[in-house]
């Protein structure tokens, strides 16, 4: 077993982390660790807990560390931390010979960490070896996953990219309050509104999509040549973000519109990629499900789909500017946080990287 770390395990995305990763097969949680506020005290005072299952019993007593690498006993740790502090605090463990799995923004576009979702660009690990010999780091990395948003999209778009090239991708998202951590938006700003504005978000949706589709080419990443236009809104749901999505190709799929429709429809519930050929044990059998209901994909009906792993798209149909659309659902601290992050890891585990 593989001992690990939670870094913010006190937050939105920490308490997933200490939800998901219990009775993982590789993974064994020794650690956690959060601000000073909470350190010291046991996870239980530490952590305002709001997941719908009960705290696990295991981790109620366990004593909530600072996030300092010589205190910690843990191979890998997974970061959740407010991305005010994440960026110094993650290179210190990395620096220290951790792996370090993070949630947040702060490395994400540095130019030697990897953005990585396992089933759109498993091969961008190899930069791990460019990054330890850049930084002098000996065992430790750091390896990003992307914005909850993006992850859900870019899920979507890679099997269409492979097969007809994307040119133009124009999205509007409906992002659950779980995505803004503890607490969050103000009961008395949400209940009953939507507010059309996430701050960074739409930027975030915009430029991460093109690194992860993007090549590695000579050590370096290299963006995919596409162009995208996101509307983010914040609504009042509690998990799960929806988005509606138009996409033009390179080129036009052959056929009718109601062929193309049945094309697409297939290359997204075929796709299957390398943490499936794998058995990684947080994979979802099928990345991506499509639903034939009229009024689906729903947030409650649908983001725990395959352990809350899978995305969920329906409504595809052919788009009067573009060359289709449709809607996809993903949950954002599974898939979009903590299962994303704990997926990475477990490919950089079989990867030997860990
Ligand atoms: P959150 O609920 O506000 O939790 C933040 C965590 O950071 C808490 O554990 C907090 O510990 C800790 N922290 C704050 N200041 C600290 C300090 N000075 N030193 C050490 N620890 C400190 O936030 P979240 O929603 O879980 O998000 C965490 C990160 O993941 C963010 O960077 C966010 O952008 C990213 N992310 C979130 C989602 C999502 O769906 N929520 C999805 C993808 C990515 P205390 O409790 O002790 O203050």
């Amino acid at each position: 077993m593989i001992n690990i770390g939670i870094l913010g395990a006190t937050g939105s995305v920490g308490q997933r982390f200490v939800q998901l990763i219990q009775n993982h097969p590789w993974f064994r949680l020794t650690e956690l660790a959060a601000s000073e506020r909470s350190a010291g005290k046991t996870y239980k005072e530490a952590t305002h807990w709001f997941l719908d299952e009960p705290m696990p019993d295991a981790v109620k007593n366990m004593k909530v560390k600072s996030c300092d690498p010589s205190a910690l006993n843990c191979d890998i740790v997974f970061s959740g931390l407010d991305s005010s502090v994440a960026g110094e605090i993650e290179e210190n463990f990395a620096k220290n010979d951790f792996a370090v799995i993070s949630n947040s923004k702060n490395h994400r576009f540095d130019s030697d960490v990897p953005l990585l979702i396992p089933e759109v660009n498993p091969d961008h690990i190899e930069m791990i070896n460019v990054q330890r010999k850049l930084r002098g780091y000996k065992r430790g990395f750091i390896v990003t996953n992307p914005n909850c948003s993006a992850i859900g999209l870019v899920i979507a778009l890679k099997p269409l990219h492979d097969a007809f090239g994307v040119k133009k991708v124009f999205v509007t998202t409906m992002q659950a309050l779980s995505g803004a951590g503890y607490p969050g938006v103000s009961s008395l700003d949400i209940i009953g509104n939507v507010i059309p504005f996430i701050g960074e978000e739409e930027p975030k949706l915009e430029t991460e999509t093109l690194k992860l589709l993007g090549d590695l080419r000579d050590n370096k990443f290299v963006n995919a040549d596409m162009a995208l236009s996101a509307h983010c809104n914040r609504v009042n749901v509690q998990d799960g973000h929806l988005e509606c999505v138009s996409v033009e190709f390179n080129k036009r799929p052959d056929g009718s519109d109601s062929e193309i429709v049945e094309t697409v429809k297939k290359t997204l519930s075929g796709f299957s990629a390398e943490p499936q050929k794998l058995a990684l044990p947080f994979a979802p059998a099928n990345p991506i499900h499509v639903v034939l209901e009229d009024n689906r994909p729903q947030p409650r009906a649908d983001r725990n789909r395959d352990k809350g792993m899978a995305v969920t798209i329906g409504r595809v149909r052919p788009c009067n500017l573009f060359h289709v659309r449709f809607a996809l659902l993903s949950h954002n601290t599974i898939r979009g946080a903590a299962g994303a992050a704990i997926l990475n890891a477990e490919l950089l585990y079989k990867k030997g990287y860990i």
